[in-house]
């Protein structure tokens, strides 16, 4: 298994933000991913990077080599770091994976991961079980489940209109330049990017933070913002939401680092 120390984490993430971690942990079977949280439950698992930020962390887990995909009489097997973009064309360009995405439960264009996961195999309070999609109580860019994905079986794959998607996400988002998709989740009925425009701070720029002035839920980053930095806009933006409308707006982004009390995972 590769490890590395020292290692600056601003590259990781999809937004280019990111501190210091001690030691980054890249296993290559999903026996040296389960030993590593056998050791350490309390160590962070990513993916793809493409919904974190970070602070500084003593430890994290990618799991980007665990990328094996099988057809099965049992459906489609997939590894926790498999590309999600290999398996389903509602995530065309994202390079988000299976296990960052069941726990998100990705989903665009009508469709979400809920619609198609048969089931999962997760590591969960130091055993390894099976569980049927709906003991992760997939939700709302959410999983009800506390543990790590370690591969997932999903019913069939979707790839017939990867093209068509692709160019409406090029269309739709600052395609180019450094975010993590949307930050917070629409409120029932609502559009958080509608929410935001209407409380004036689509184009709003921070430090080297700026809310895209093309999407109002995507924020890039046009050079060195820190997670610090991250923090506050989001504090801001909601603050302006709440101020206009009294609503307050859920976060879908995450951050992984140092917090007042303690590190958040
Ligand atoms: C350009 C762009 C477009 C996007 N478009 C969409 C979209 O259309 N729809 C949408 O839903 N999202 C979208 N996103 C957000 C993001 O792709 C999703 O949230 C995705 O599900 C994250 O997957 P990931 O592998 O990158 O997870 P990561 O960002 O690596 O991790 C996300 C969270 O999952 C946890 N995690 C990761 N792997 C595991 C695992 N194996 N077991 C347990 N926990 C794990 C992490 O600790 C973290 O809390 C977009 C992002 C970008 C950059």
């Amino acid at each position: 298994m590769q490890k590395k120390l020292s290692v600056s984490l601003k590259n990781f993430s999809a937004l280019r933000i990111g501190g210091q971690a001690d030691i980054v942990y890249f296993p290559e079977t999903l026996a040296e991913l389960t030993e590593l949280l056998d050791e350490q439950p309390a160590r962070p698992v990513v993916g793809g990077c493409t919904n974190v930020f970070f602070g500084d962390l003593p430890e994290l887990i990618c799991v980007k080599y665990l990328n094996q995909i099988n057809e099965t009489a049992g459906g489609i097997e997939a590894e926790c770091g498999a590309l999600l973009e290999k398996l389903f064309d509602f995530a065309a360009g994202v390079p988000a994976t299976v296990g960052g995405g069941v726990i998100m439960n990705f989903g665009a264009f009508g469709f979400e991961l809920k619609d198609f996961l048969r089931s999962a195999r997760v590591w969960q309070d130091g055993a390894v079980k099976i569980l049927p999609a709906a003991e992760l109580r997939l939700g709302y860019r959410s999983a009800d489940f506390a543990g790590i994905v370690l591969s997932a079986v999903f019913v069939k794959k979707q790839l017939e209109k990867k093209n068509e998607y692709l160019k409406l996400r090029q269309e739709k988002m600052p395609w180019g330049q450094p975010n993590i998709g949307s930050i917070f989740k629409n409120p029932a009925g609502l559009s958080a990017g509608k929410l935001i425009e209407d409380a004036g701070c689509k184009g709003y720029k921070y430090k080297d933070l700026q809310v895209s002035e093309k999407h109002a839920n995507i924020v890039v980053n046009n050079g060195a913002a820190s997670a610090r930095d991250m923090l506050d806009l989001i504090g801001q933006v909601r603050q302006a939401v709440r101020e206009r409308t009294n609503i307050l707006l859920e976060i879908e982004a995450r951050y992984l680092g140092q917090t007042e009390n303690g590190v958040r995972r």
